[in-house]
């Protein structure tokens, strides 16, 4: 769609981002010029973030991937020939084909929030995967401990509207640097604040966002459940509680109420590393000012017992009564919400699987899973991986085990990318994808409750596809005929969201939810119920579980730091790492060190520092200040491999155990030691 004249259309950022951002995206002679934030839509309010903002460059790159190509040297080589359309698919079709006689379970599936859009996410994707009967895949990478636990304490993945938080009298931020990642959340924080609120941040980082709040508690990593017992045990004491509303709306409170009675702050200030005083102070904050609202974010539930952290902090709004208001309560994500107007089993057919139960692989132990024979216990051996919308050589934890993995020769990996990632270099069949200009797509959010629209802005650049068209095709050379493989990407959006109206998505480019101010003022949760269940079925009474790797473990004494590893400011995950202008922004890998732990080392501030510990070292740069709490060490992440100093990331380092609730990876509980390198 060649045009002389610019013109502007309504777009919305695909990324893993709680704000899935409303863009105006303007484009002039077939390129994308410039892409901004859309003014109209309430949470983007005109602003985009630093990545964002740079779109056009990483659309228009000269490293896209834009033709399919095929292996010609050794895996991980990075070494590829350019094949036709033709010639890729009729290979990928043959492979899997072969494989499948065998047994469909042999085929895994591996993707993630590489785009959050309905279509080009798992559109058409799980229906062809359905279809062949491949493994399930449990999507575990970044969210699953803290949104079970929220399901099981408020029925699902729901919470206070984003725009409220400008009328809370105080925010407790926990577990997110919202200047970097949740940038919009921030600006109404900031109105907040300006009208009189008192804002605490809790991180084991030093993070932009801590430096901008009144109060900062900086935790030992995985200690987050014992300081929420503490702030019960708090409320208890003091009479903090709203009585009527745990009468009404919590089920067996006086469990809880036992259990945080054996947490005075000072034991809590001795098993999280801080002063007691300051969780008293944080308390009476707490339990004396309304509206109180919490903005949890998922960095804390990267740890053994992150589901059951994250169900204490969930619980605390329902014990001061803080729903009342629609300015108080909690956010950790609001994609719940939009259950209603989804047709998820219409758009993604399992029904497609016609009464076959395939294994499934969890994805945050895809390195350990690669590696494993057969067996009645796991099935086939993995002999075909097909991964799109995701960088599992970079993102997934236990490095050295996944590329491992990835290097078998015997294992057929087809990558659906953009760029040459570390994942594309392992692959026997790269495939090259559109990016969110060049396709359609329909956004839901987990940030704020407005469903989105994205109009394809330019034709496909190269010879570039649209994910759903790549499954599409391959469908057809399966020999599938069921009439939803030939379902168009508009179909395929309709089909996504049948509760919304079509015709207003398109022409606003977002349609709000109908929803109350105040969802849960008088109860009406989503459980069962209606009530907060405080023993929640299979879980139990929520309880404090110390971190694998903390301070009192084995390992301490072998490597006495903990490492976080929280995303660098200008990269998404792995995302943008490849975009120049914003790698050279982060320059390089870093360490940050409290200055002491450095000292105690002979590092100085810049050093190359080797960084290790059973699983693996990783090379990066000191960075030695404010921003490291002692003892804690924080890698900046996601660097692609290759882009990092002697080819490795912050991932050798971190390991495959899973949290206490959804099978979540631990990246954040992690022991480490430092020296120079
Ligand atoms: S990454 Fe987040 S803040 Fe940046 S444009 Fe996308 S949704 Fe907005």
């Amino acid at each position: 769609m060649p045009d002389s004249e610019p013109r502007v259309v309504h777009g919305a950022c695909p990324h893993d981002c709680p704000d899935t951002c409303a863009l105006r995206v303007t484009v002039q002679g077939g390129r994308v010029v410039r892409v901004q934030g859309d003014p109209d839509h309430p949470p983007t309010h005109g602003a985009l973030c630093n990545k964002v903002s740079r779109y056009p460059e990483r659309t228009h790159s000269p490293d896209r991937v834009l033709h399919p190509r095929k292996r010609s040297g050794p895996k991980g080589s990075g070494r590829f020939a350019r094949i036709g359309w033709d010639e890729a698919l009729d290979t990928i079709a043959a492979r899997l084909r072969a494989i499948a006689a065998r047994d469909p379970q042999a085929v895994v599936p591996y993707s993630y929030a590489g785009t959050m859009g309905l279509v080009q996410g798992e559109g058409m994707a799980l229906r062809f995967f359905h279809k062949l009967g491949a493994s399930l895949l449990d999507r575990t990478i970044c969210s699953s401990a803290g949104g079970e636990a929220l399901a099981a304490t408020y029925g699902g993945k729901i919470g206070m509207h984003l725009e409220h938080y400008a009328e809370s009298r105080l925010i407790v931020i926990w577990g997110s640097n919202s200047i970097t990642s949740n940038l919009h959340f921030w600006t109404f924080a900031q109105q907040a604040k300006r009208a009189g609120a008192k804002l605490w941040c809790i991180d084991p980082r030093r993070t932009e966002t801590a430096e901008k709040c009144h109060r900062h508690l900086a935790p030992l990593p995985g200690t987050d459940g014992a300081l929420a017992l503490s702030l019960m045990h708090e409320l208890v004491a003091n009479r903090w509680l709203d009585d009527d509303y745990i009468e009404r709306h919590v089920e067996g409170f006086a469990a809880l109420r036992e259990r945080a009675l054996a947490w005075p702050p000072e034991r809590a200030a001795a098993e999280c590393g801080l002063q007691a005083d300051d969780i008293r102070e944080l308390a009476r904050d707490y339990g004396t000012v309304q509206p109180a609202a919490i903005r949890l974010n998922y960095g804390m539930q990267r740890v053994a017992g992150g589901g059951n952290a994250a169900r204490l902090i969930a619980l605390l709004p329902c014990l001061t009564g803080a729903w009342r208001h629609r300015a108080g309560g909690l956010l950790l994500s609001a994609s719940g919400w939009f259950k209603g107007v989804r047709g998820d089993a219409a758009l993604y057919r399992p029904d497609l699987l016609a009464g076959r139960r395939p294994r499934t692989i969890n994805m945050s132990t895809i390195g350990d899973d690669l590696l494993r024979e057969a067996s009645p216990a796991f099935g086939p051996r993995i002999e075909a991986l097909v991964v799109y919308n995701s960088n599992p050589v970079a993102v997934a934890p236990q490095s050295a085990r996944v590329v491992q993995g990835f290097a078998r020769e015997d294992l057929f990996t087809v990558v659906l990318e953009h760029f040459m990632t570390d994942t594309a270099d392992h692959a026997d069949i790269v495939l090259p994808a559109t990016t969110q200009p060049e396709h359609l797509d329909v956004h839901v959010s987990y940030g704020h409750t407005y469903a989105m629209w994205n109009e394809q802005a330019i034709a496909p650049l190269g010879e570039a596809k649209p994910n759903a068209q790549i499954f599409r095709e391959l469908a057809a050379r399966m020999g599938y005929t069921e009439p939803c493989f030939a379902d168009d990407d508009e179909a395929l959006a309709r089909t996504a969201l049948p509760g919304v109206d079509f015709d207003v998505l398109r022409r606003d480019g977002w349609v709000r939810l109908a929803l109350p101010d105040a969802p849960f003022a008088d109860g009406h949760f989503q459980t069962p119920t209606g009530k907060v269940p405080v023993d929640a079925p299979g879980l139990g009474v929520p309880d404090y579980v110390p971190p694998y790797e903390g301070e009192r473990s084995a390992l301490a004494a072998r490597y006495p730091l903990a490492m976080i590893s929280p995303p660098a400011r200008n990269f998404l995950n792995s995302s943008f790492v490849n975009v120049a202008s914003l790698r050279e922004a982060e320059r390089e890998p870093l360490l940050e060190m409290h200055p002491d732990d450095a000292a105690a080392r002979g590092i100085a501030d810049g050093a190359l520092v080797e960084v290790f510990n059973e699983r693996g070292r990783y090379h990066c740069r000191a960075s030695v200040g404010a921003r490291a709490r002692r003892g804690v060490v924080n890698g900046l992440g996601v660097w692609w491999r290759k882009f990092g100093l002697r080819g490795t990331n912050v991932n050798e380092l971190t390991s495959q155990r899973l949290t206490d609730i959804g099978r979540a990876p631990t990246f954040y509980d992690c022991r480490v030691e430092v020296r120079p390198a």
